[in-house]
C-alpha cells in the first residue's frame, strides 16, 4: 500500500499530473483497514479531498458516514478508495483514459486487501467492477440495478459486488437519497 501511495505521488505521466501540480493538490490513494471485508469504491476526489489527500472527507463523505453509521459500520473497519485517484478539473466525469490509467493502482489495492464486498458508488466504478469481473451489464444502468448483489470469481474467492448510487447524486435527489438508505441496509446485514 505504501509503494502505490508513493507511485501516485510520483505518476508524472497521469492526465492529471500537471492540474494536481498547479494547484498544490495530493492524489487520493485511499484510506481504512487493509484487511478490510468490505471495500467502497468512488468515483474521484473532490476539492475537500484532493487538498487533504483523504477520500470522502466533504458534504458527500459526511453522507457516506451517516450512512455507515445508520447501518452499524465503523468507517474504520472498511476500506474507502476511487476509481480514479486524482481530482478532474471542476469535478467533470472522469475520462475513458483517465480510468485506464488509474485502474491498475486500483486493482492492486483489490488484490491486497481481498475483500470479501466491493461496494462501488457511482455509475463509473460499478462499470468499470462489473465489467472487470465479467458481470455482463453493459445495458443496465446505474438506476436497475443499485441495491442488488452479484456473486463473481475474483483471484482472492468468490466475492460479493454491491453497486450503490453515488453519496453526492444522493444530496440533490430525495429519492436517490432513500433508495441509498434502503440498499445500505443490505450490508448491514452482511457486515
Ligand atoms: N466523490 C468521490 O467519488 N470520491 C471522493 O473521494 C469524494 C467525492
Amino acid at each position: 500500500m505504501r509503494a502505490i501511495r508513493d507511485e501516485l505521488l510520483a505518476f508524472t505521466d497521469s492526465p492529471l499530473y500537471e492540474y494536481r501540480k498547479t494547484n498544490n493538490y495530493f492524489p487520493v490513494a485511499g484510506e481504512g483497514s487493509h484487511e478490510a471485508k468490505i471495500v467502497f469504491i468512488g468515483e474521484a476526489p473532490g476539492k475537500n479531498e484532493a487538498l487533504t489527500g483523504r477520500p470522502f472527507c466533504g458534504a458527500a463523505g459526511r453522507l457516506l458516514d451517516e450512512l455507515l453509521a445508520s447501518v452499524g459500520i465503523d468507517r474504520k473497519t472498511v476500506y474507502i478508495t476511487n476509481i480514479v485517484k486524482d481530482r478532474p478539473p471542476e469535478n467533470r466525469d472522469p475520462t475513458l483514459e483517465e480510468i485506464a490509467a488509474y485502474a491498475p493502482f486500483l486493482d492492486r489495492q483489490l488484490e491486497i486487501i481481498s475483500p470479501k464486498i466491493i461496494a462501488t458508488l457511482g455509475r463509473f466504478s460499478m462499470a468499470y467492477i462489473m465489467q472487470k469481473f465479467y458481470l455482463a451489464t453493459d445495458r443496465q444502468s446505474i438506476g436497475q440495478i443499485h441495491g442488488r448483489q452479484f456473486k463473481a470469481e475474483s483471484p482472492f474467492g468468490e466475492i460479493l459486488i454491491i453497486p450503490f448510487y453515488h453519496p453526492a447524486a444522493a444530496i440533490y435527489s430525495g429519492a436517490t437519497k432513500e433508495a441509498l438508505r434502503q440498499d445500505f441496509q443490505i450490508l448491514g446485514k452482511l457486515r
